[in-house]
């Protein structure tokens, strides 16, 4: 019997091949695909709302006689119709309209319409509305449904799509889709079948709770919800599955580098950096690639950690890369690594997109014959002319969700081919606890969950810019006292010129407000070795004030420095404001953080300042970042789609997903199953790499 996914759309009245090409925009391609093209929301067009108790935003119907119909010439001509009920008037304004329609909607006639409240310059109004003229009546309330409202896209509108999806209903009797969901989940949570619960939320029933439909918490809604969550989680697994059908090199730790490097070390590990390093050390010794995430908070020692996985790869003979998302990045690393490794007789080799000719061929050929034992970059380190010789061990820093596929790529880059390489993976700040358990799925965790001793608390607080004087004898004050400060310049534009030209200009301004301080200036277009330099100066103190650009967000580290002016934070994420803040408060004294704002400032805009207040704890940052910006934003992934769920809401749903992720392994034994619940709700995206 041919199963709903082998019927294409087509079959369907009125779906030629042009519409089908529409369809396939939206991963539309069989019957099936189509009914899981669910509802993001419902109308609710099953009563009447008297006018006089709209408010602006509302949606819905309303009903009653024109009193007033007149073309306006403004500088748009439009149709404006007054309609009256017994409890106020709405203005109708169509800026598109025909004769037959001017006509319809004259004084006396009896309409019923459908639109969003604006405010008018005589009270509400709604533009192009969906209206009927003398309306049949009302069905009787338990006759009423809600209307299903569906993504779109170019060359398709919402009642085309409604009713493709009403005739697809039709065939789900004849052709039932699949039940994927094991028995027991079904019962544990009382939720309905897979067929009963697409039947629901096309077509809401008459009667069926409408508050519970209108938030998505109908358990038709929710069943769904949890079998999106639960094929996401199956299609990481899969991944990690993949990587680990390779195996990898055993890298037994052997002679002393590593204890070479923590007697170098001027302070002794955490006990938590000593947690982390035996799970990693128990990963690297076993032949199965290592999928491990580091999450620790700024400043809690996650580059020493990276650096004794590094060793142990490499005094078992192996090759390590290291890959940060950014260059200024990846170079902090390449100093950091420089100064640790040199003295053990290791020399690193830098490798990113702008290391170019003989230097680059020099290098390549440094790595391809493993003369190099570590290699730090970027992206560039992954690039097809780049050869490694007995790679084991890649270490990711990163800022953002990588993408999976990316992830399954490194794989090709192992040792002699066959061979995977062990995955060690870096957060910049943490990750909310819920949200790696879905986004990470792929990877065990290790929590960095304790601080170097001796950190000292920021006090932080908010200032309007109109108060910069002041905040700069604030830094006048410090700076006399013995201590030193960071100036951070924002800019909005990505453009990296631009920021660098930002603080040049505020650089300037503050040597000569300040003539007695020694004000450096460090920004991304610097050469490394003149920004090494005045790091240098500001390390030992030569220069009391640095201006910066968010470049020193990263790996920056001078204990003495206690004050840190952040201009116009509104324009940075939480988590990013909490890596700046993090350049203080690492020394004896106490630390200040000043927030310098451009008012007046949104509502989210003092919330998200406000937490940054109220905490400074990375974790608690990360959970208030997730509830104002939500899960695409905190992964830097919205691009990609990853964590863009058909029906799923992540602050709403996260409920669901310690129960997947319970039940997900179980499942993974049974391949037709996996296969099917992935391509069912992740479809092409999966043949794109897109999670
Ligand atoms: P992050 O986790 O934010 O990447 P880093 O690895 O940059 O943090 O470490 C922050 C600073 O703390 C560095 O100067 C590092 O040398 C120092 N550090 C790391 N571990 C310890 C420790 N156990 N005791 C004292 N200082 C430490
Ligand atoms: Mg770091």
């Amino acid at each position: 019997m041919a199963a709903l996914e082998d019927i294409n759309v087509t079959t369907l009245k009125g779906v030629g091949s042009a519409l089908a090409g529409t369809l396939a925009k939206l991963g539309i391609h069989s019957l099936q695909d189509l009914l899981f093209h669910l509802p993001h929301r419902y109308e609710d067009r099953t009563r009447i709302i008297p006018i006089g108790s709209l408010h602006v935003g509302d949606v819905g119907v309303v009903e009653g006689e024109v009193v007033k119909s007149d073309l306006v010439m403004g500088r748009r001509r439009s149709l404006q119709v007054t309609v009256r009920d017994s409890s106020g008037f709405l203005v109708l304004r169509f800026f598109h309209f025909n004769a037959s329609q001017k006509n319809q909607l004259s004084e006396g006639a009896r309409i019923r319409c459908f639109g969003e409240v604006r405010p008018g310059r005589a009270g509400f109004e709604f533009y192009h509305p969906e209206y009927q003229v003398n309306p049949p009546p009302m069905p009787a309330p338990e006759r009423a449904t809600l209307t299903p409202v569906y993504p779109l896209t170019e060359g398709i509108q919402q009642p085309r799509v409604r009713s493709l999806c009403q005739q697809a209903l039709h065939y789900l009797d004849r052709y039932p889709v699949k039940e994927w969901l094991p028995d027991a989940l079904l019962a544990d949570f009382q939720m309905p079948g897979i067929n009963e619960a697409l039947r629901l939320v096309h077509a809401p029933p008459a009667g069926a709770p409408v508050p519970a439909l209108l938030e998505g918490r109908h358990p038709a809604q929710q069943r769904l919800v949890m079998e999106e969550l639960l094929a996401h989680q199956l299609s990481l697994l899969r991944v990690r599955e993949q990587i680990q059908s390779r195996e990898a090199l055993a890298l037994l730790p052997r002679g002393d580098l590593p204890d070479r490097f923590r007697d170098q070390l001027p302070f002794q590990l955490t006990q938590a950096q000593e947690r982390v390093l035996l799970d990693i050390r128990q990963d690297l010794s076993q032949p199965l690639p290592m999928l491990r995430l580091v999450q620790g908070d700024v400043g809690s020692g996650k580059t020493v950690v990276a650096a004794l996985a590094a060793l142990q790869a490499i005094s078992s003979g192996a090759q390590v890369a290291l890959m940060a998302p950014t260059e200024i990045l990846a170079e902090q690393h390449y100093l950091n690594f420089q100064g640790w490794f040199e003295p053990l007789g290791l020399e690193p080799a830098w490798l990113s997109g702008k290391v170019k000719g003989k230097v680059r061929q020099a290098t390549l050929e440094r790595v391809a014959s493993g003369d190099a034992r570590i290699v730090i970059g970027t992206h560039a380190l992954f690039q097809d002319d780049v050869a490694f010789d007995r790679l084991a061990l890649v270490i990711v820093d990163e800022q953002h969700r990588f993408g999976v596929h990316q992830r399954l790529a490194l794989r090709e880059k192992g040792a002699a081919g066959s061979l995977a390489p062990h995955q060690l993976i870096m957060t910049a700040t943490p990750i909310p606890r819920t949200l790696a358990m879905s986004a990470y799925a792929d990877l065990d965790t290790s929590l960095i969950d304790e601080l170097p001793p001796g950190r000292k608390p920021i006090e932080t607080i908010a200032i309007a810019d109109a108060r910069r004087d002041e905040v700069i004898s604030r830094v006048e004050d410090a700076c006399r006292a013995g201590r030193q400060a960071y100036w951070v310049c924002t800019l909005i534009e990505e453009s990296e010129a631009l920021q660098c030209q930002a603080a040049e200009v505020t650089a300037e301004d503050l040597r000569e407000r300040l003539p007695d301080l020694k004000v450096g200036l460090v920004h991304g277009r610097l050469k490394a070795q003149e920004k090494a330099g005045i790091m240098q100066q500001f390390k030992d103190g030569i220069l009391d004030l640095l201006v910066a650009t968010t470049v020193i967000e990263v790996g920056v580290d001078v204990p003495n420095a206690s004050l840190i002016i952040i201009e116009n934070p509104e324009r940075l994420g939480l988590a990013q404001l909490h890596q700046l803040r993090g350049r203080v408060g690492r020394g004896h004294e106490a630390s200040f953080c000043v927030l310098m704002y451009h008012p007046p400032l949104s509502q989210n805009g003092k919330a998200r300042l406000q937490v940054l207040r109220d905490s400074q704890d990375g974790f608690v940052i990360a959970e208030k970042d997730l509830e104002i910006r939500g899960p695409g934003e905190v992964l830097g992934t919205r691009q990609t789609g990853m964590m863009q769920f058909r029906l799923a809401d992540f602050e709403r749903d996260k409920g669901w997903i310690p129960v997947v992720r319970e039940a997900a392994p179980s499942l993974m034994g049974d391949r037709q199953r996996v296969e099917a619940l992935i391509r069912r709700w992740l479809g092409e995206r999966i043949r794109y790499g897109d999670v």
